[in-house]
């Protein structure tokens, strides 16, 4: 498992363990003006605006729907980078030529997605 496998993981395991959402932002005034979260009717989390700003408050809520869509997100666009790379995986038996293209390899498709992984560009 490597480091982005694991932070994910905990990412996940900390969206399946906080309250269902979604949130929502709500700006209250009870003498001081202050932010609650709310997950239907249940309160979340209270914030003072001295404390964390509404735009803060309005960034926590949303991430209760945020997360979960970008990690879909992530597995629908991982999927479609493994159905390209899965043929261009293997070099041929004793030759350092891919299996899926012909080409070279590493083959340029395998280059291209270790590069973009890596950080590396495009
Ligand atoms: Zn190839």
């Amino acid at each position: 498992m490597t480091d982005i496998d694991k932070r994910l993981a905990e990412i996940r395991e900390r969206v399946e363990a906080a309250t269902p959402g979604p949130w929502q932002y709500r700006e209250t005034v009870f003498g001081a003006r202050s932010t609650t979260v709310m997950a239907g009717s249940t309160q979340v989390g209270y914030f003072s605006v001295g404390q964390a700003m509404p735009t803060d408050a309005k960034f926590i809520a949303h991430s209760r729907s945020d997360i979960p869509f970008l990690l879909a997100e992530l597995d629908k666009r991982q999927a479609a980078i493994d159905a390209v790379h899965r043929p261009h995986f293997e070099k041929t038996f004793g030759y350092d030529i891919c299996v899926g293209c012909s080409a070279q390899w590493p083959c340029p498709t395998v280059q291209a997605v270790h590069t973009a992984l890596e950080g590396g560009g495009a």
